[in-house]
């Protein structure tokens, strides 16, 4: 049995994760999502948020799971015993830091093979971070998130006030 996993920061999962979820699912028999506590970034959502939204996106996928680590991503899928990191890769965007992960990876624990999925056309321009921006402008995010992330993103920004929905 293969187990993958993918970490990330996920804040918030976006269709575009999803998407990435839903492929390595039907390869891997389990794909366990790992949601990195403390990634570099200015966050919307505490890790328990983030791993919540995750969890009630892929509750209905059967060999789908969520989990929260902290520190090396590489003693994580050895905790959990996975062989491969799943990622995306958007065109352009990703592919430098992903190479240079796939890399150090590879040297941190060999046995632990980096798959890549592109990103499918209709999400190649999504990232969280660009969610979070048009949805502190008032901008329209639905057809990117879930209801449930639409609406706890929304719940965030809703004191910033909207000039028209886009
Ligand atoms: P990180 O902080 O580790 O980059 P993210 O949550 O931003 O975490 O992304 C996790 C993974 O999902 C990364 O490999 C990223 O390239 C990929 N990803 C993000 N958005 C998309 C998308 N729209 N389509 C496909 N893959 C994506």
């Amino acid at each position: 049995m293969t187990t993958a996993i993918y970490p990330g920061s996920f804040d918030p999962i976006t269709n575009g994760h999803l998407d990435v979820v839903q492929r390595a699912a039907r390869i891997f028999e389990k794909v366990i999502i790992g949601v990195y506590d403390t990634p570099e970034k200015k966050l919307m959502f505490s890790p328990q948020e983030r791993v919540e939204l995750a969890r009630a996106a892929v509750i209905s996928t059967r060999n789908v799971e969520v989990q929260l680590y902290s520190g090396l991503t590489v003693a994580f899928a050895k905790m959990v015993g996975a062989l491969v990191m799943v990622r995306g890769l958007r065109a352009s965007a990703d592919f430098e830091f992903e190479f240079d992960l796939a890399m150090m990876t590879n040297k941190l624990l060999p046995e632990l093979e980096m798959v890549c999925f592109m990103a499918s056309s209709q999400y190649q321009f999504l990232s969280s971070s660009l969610l979070k921006e048009v949805a502190r402008l008032g901008g329209k995010i639905d057809d990117w998130v879930t209801a449930d992330v639409a609406f706890a993103v929304k719940n965030k920004v809703k004191n910033v006030p909207s000039i028209k929905e886009y």
